[in-house]
């Protein structure tokens, strides 16, 4: 007799449930979760190495809890007046995400999304025992800000969450949008950021809003242009109000050393890191006019991915690609199908292969 998940006192609410799992596959060309396909120099991985080696020497003490130093760095990065008080750092913007979660959402509360949008929104919310109320995009994937505020007024989320540029679409988001919900959502208004350093030159940030507005929090993550994936950093900005009701629900000491000392080597070197965000929104651009040239229809994207379609059977697509080689992503409203930004040689392969399996 096997033993099983359901053979175990799980709570009802995670019973069923599908962990989060973009294939981790071995296969020559990955596009499938949005990295930066550009690792570190040799030169910075030195000086990584260098910083670990002298932090190796303290790691008999726990770090910095509040990560004074790396947070004055991360508000310096983002500019807009912004002071360390009113940053804040994890593993990955999925643990800061977790965080304003347990801090703001919780049983009996809820939290809004507008999908598609990023899988780990709801997974997370449920994770913390929050309700996931879900509103539909609108059929050009942007927010329908007048059902997202039909939406509020039923629901009375406690966390809603906007996420500018959207992942799975590459949408963004108008400021006076953001405001608008601002205005009518009762609670935290999260703006995920994550892809913002990929956006078209003339989309806003919302960071700019948050010096009027003491209930938003803007995430931002060190994996996507950053090219530090592995090193799992992500932040925020909010008013620091914000940032002391984190501090009640952090794990103490949740930013090892070492992660701190990696992410302010990554920081001194920022210009080298987000060198080729450039080279990368050029290389979305052409993606996206390459696609439309060939009769696929596009989603606008601020990001560094395109979603495209519309495919009558997008598995078919999909594993085609992946046969030759090529892995994307099989996600968003069914018949669409998304493809992370990689090198010249990479995006070649990726026009080489979806020719050859849509028979173009
Ligand atoms: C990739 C991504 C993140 C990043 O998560 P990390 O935990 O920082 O790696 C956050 N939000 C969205 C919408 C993403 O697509």
């Amino acid at each position: 007799m096997s033993f099983t998940l359901n053979d175990l006192p799980l709570r009802d609410d995670l019973r069923g449930r599908s962990p989060y799992g973009a294939p981790q596959l071995d296969v020559p060309v990955v596009l499938n979760t949005n990295e930066n396909p550009h690792p570190p120099s040799a030169r910075l991985a030195k000086a990584l190495a260098e910083a670990v080696a002298d932090t190796a020497l303290g790691l008999n003490r726990y770090p910095d809890r509040d990560a004074v130093r790396l947070r004055e760095g991360l508000a310096a990065y983002l500019g807009h007046g912004l002071t360390a008080d009113q940053v804040w750092a994890a593993n990955g913007s999925n643990e800061v995400l977790q965080q304003i979660l347990q801090a703001f959402g919780g049983p009996g509360r809820s939290a809004m999304g507008f999908e598609p949008s990023y899988s780990m929104h709801p997974i997370i919310s449920r994770g913390t025992g929050t309700a996931w109320v879900s509103v539909p995009r609108g059929a050009d994937f942007r927010v329908d800000v007048d059902a997202a505020l039909a939406a509020i007024a039923e629901h009375q989320p406690s966390v809603v969450f906007l996420t500018s540029p959207n992942n799975p679409t590459g949408t963004a988001l108008d400021l006076a949008d953001t405001e608008r919900v601002l205005a009518a959502a009762p609670g935290v208004v999260v703006v995920d950021e994550a892809y913002a350093e990929f956006r078209r030159e003339g989309t806003p940030s919302a960071l700019s809003l948050l010096s009027d507005h003491p209930r938003l929090v803007v995430s931002r993550t060190m994996s996507k242009a950053f090219a530090l994936a592995g090193a799992r950093v992500g932040y925020l900005a909010a008013h620091p109000a914000v940032v002391e009701a984190l501090q009640l629900v952090r794990l103490p000491y949740h930013l090892s050393a070492v992660t701190q000392t990696v992410a302010l080597t990554a920081l001194d070197h920022a210009d080298e890191l987000l060198a080729a965000v450039a080279d990368l929104r050029a290389e979305r651009d052409s993606l996206v006019s390459w696609l439309r040239g060939h009769g696929f229809s596009v989603a606008e994207s601020d990001a560094n991915f395109v979603l495209f379609g519309e495919f009558e059977d997008r598995s078919r697509v999909w594993q085609d690609m992946l046969d030759q080689q090529v892995l994307i992503r099989e996600t968003g409203p069914p018949g669409w199908l998304r493809v992370s930004v990689g090198t010249p040689q990479e995006m070649a392969a990726f026009r080489r292969a979806l020719l050859s399996a849509t028979g173009r």
